[in-house]
């Protein structure tokens, strides 16, 4: 029967709680253990999908189309788990199920509340669709003491009870913040914290400490002692300078030992841990043999997070070529006034990411051009391919008045809504007037490779790939033919030949648009192709200037 490991956090939000997550589980899997790794958020939308990257960072999505929290971007990079729609559920999606059960008569007449009926439906996402997994790790969203996150909180403390303590840790990540006018870590919030847990039913096991400096013997009993935790199951977790020290600077501290203790496991082939594919990347990360700048033109410039999946992706691609990967995060709306370009000019290639909505749009296509006449490499992810079509129906095509109907009626639509297409023998339809929430294209669709094309040399001239896809607009394939006279090539298709997934120009030292999420896919220690090939073009541009 798996074991459950709960992760929550307490004192401020923003410790890193997904991150740790995702080290563990790599711990664990670095010994011999098959993991999942699950993510329960407190708020009331059904899924991220509708929020603003600006309140919640970036949308995840898996292959089978789930949107989820970010953290599930983390635990994939770190892990060998794809995660599915089963392993993210928000408050919200929790509640709808059961007011539809509630609507169809299932509760018998019974008063539906939130114990047991929610912390059941809570139980039952927590414990569904797993099969022969060693492990399974939830982490808690929010903080310990947020109003919405109690039936969780009360969930897990219900299945600690019901599958029994040899069966389930609770792990608490904490701050032990320094206050410099004492010159001291302070316990405190931590001891108050754990109170609050307590309070709730719940004996933490693990503390794991966030910390900007070593925490003394001395505040690590007093720890243990006012937390009732064992001394060595306090864990420091000191701030690291790249994530991917992470596994390793907890498996220092004994993490993944308390780990097997506390579960009573003592075997050998599960006691070594193999971490010197971490050891490589931290290797490679610390002493980079060169370093080359991308310029990132988007809109939630601002707020790293609605980015995280790209910016790691980018740093992979540094990681293959075994160089560092400097961003420079540009706001689109700035190109499109005046003579801004020139922020530009010091890139070694350009990245315009995925997006929506008409503001910055412009910008971005000036951008593009840039690219393309500079002879930089530009790369388009997904709503940056859309520009860079747009752009290339307008510059190269003659189509001057070309756009999206994304920002309304155009004269050429060379970006559409999509309202019917093919999944398998499956065929999908979306209307104009549909909910926003759930009806992108969305999850893993296959892409035909044209021979000989840069993609396919990419993707080592396999013929056929899947990659991840969320956006409600597609290329027009009625204006393909002029595009293609043009010189733009439409290497990448979806198999029945309709939407164009990969557009490319042949005659520049790299120009790439996908219509699809490849930062969705890379992981540090197999570096996405396509990252690859982009920072490897933009070393040779660094090599030029
Ligand atoms: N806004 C565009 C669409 O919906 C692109 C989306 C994206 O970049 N993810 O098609």
């Amino acid at each position: 029967m798996a074991r459950f490991i709960f992760i929550t956090g307490g004192v401020v939000s923003s410790l890193g709680k997904g991150l740790s997550a995702a080290a563990l589980g790599s711990l664990l899997e670095a010994r011999g253990f098959k993991v999942r790794l699950r993510k329960l958020d407190p708020y009331l939308n059904v899924d991220p999908g509708t929020m603003s990257p600006y309140q919640h960072g970036e949308v995840y999505v898996t292959d089978d189309g789930a949107e989820t929290d970010l953290d599930l971007g983390h635990y994939e990079r770190f892990t060998d788990v794809s995660c599915r729609q089963s392993d993210n559920v928000t408050a919200g999606r929790i509640y709808s199920h059961v007011i539809a059960r509630e609507r169809r008569g299932d509760y018998l007449g019974g008063t539906v509340q939130v114990i047991p009926h929610v912390t059941d439906a809570i139980k039952e996402f927590i414990t569904s669709d797993l099969t022969d997994e060693d492990f399974v790790l939830v982490e808690i969203g929010g903080t310990i003491g947020d109003i919405e996150g109690l039936p969780f909180v009360e969930a897990i403390r219900q299945l600690g009870n019901e599958r029994g303590r040899d069966h389930t840790l609770y792990a608490h990540v904490t701050l032990v913040p320094y206050i410099s006018a004492a010159g001291e870590l302070k316990t405190k919030p931590t001891q108050h914290s754990v109170k609050e847990l307590l309070s709730l039913g719940i004996q933490p096991d693990i503390l794991l400490c966030r910390c900007d400096r070593e925490i003394p013997e001395d505040s690590r009993r007093k720890l243990a002692l006012f937390c009732n935790v064992q001394p060595d199951r306090v864990i420091q977790a000191l701030d690291v300078d790249t994530i991917y020290d992470v596994p390793i600077a907890y498996h220092d501290q004994g993490l993944d030992e308390q780990v097997m203790k506390h579960f009573g496991i003592n075997k050998g082939r599960e006691a070594e841990v193999e971490l010197s594919r971490w050891s490589d990347i931290v290797g490679t990360v610390r002493a980079p043999e060169g370093e080359v700048t991308i310029g990132v033109v988007g809109k939630y410039t601002n707020l790293l997070d609605a980015y995280k999946s790209l910016s790691e992706a980018l740093s992979h691609g540094g990681i293959a070529n075994k160089v560092r990967v400097n961003l420079n995060w540009l706001e689109s709306e700035i190109f499109e006034q005046g003579d801004t370009l020139q922020h530009l000019e010091g890139c070694d290639g350009i990245l315009v990411p995925g997006g929506f909505g008409e503001r910055g749009a412009e910008g971005k296509i000036n951008a593009v051009r840039f690219a393309r006449e500079r002879r930089i490499p530009y790369f388009g992810i997904c709503f940056g391919m859309q520009m860079a079509v747009i752009e290339a129906g307008r510059s190269l095509a003659g189509m001057p008045n070309a756009g999206s109907t994304e920002f309304g009626d155009c004269e050429e639509p060379l970006v559409g809504l999509l309202t019917e297409w093919s999944r398998g023998n499956v065929v999908e339809r979306r209307n104009e007037d549909d909910d926003l929430g759930g009806t992108m294209r969305l999850g893993a669709y296959p892409c035909r490779l044209r021979p000989g094309s840069r993609a396919a040399e990419i993707y080592s001239n396999n013929s056929e790939i899947r990659e991840r896809h969320r956006h409600r607009y597609e290329v027009n394939i009625n204006y393909m033919k002029r595009l293609e006279d043009a010189g733009l090539v439409f290497s990448g298709m979806s198999p029945d030949g309709e939407l164009p997934e990969i557009v490319e120009l042949p005659d520049h030292p790299w120009f790439v648009g996908v219509q699809f999420h490849p930062e969705l896919k890379s992981k540090p220690f197999e570096p996405h192709p396509i990252f690859t090939s982009f920072i490897k073009a933009a070393v040779d541009q660094s090599r030029l200037v």
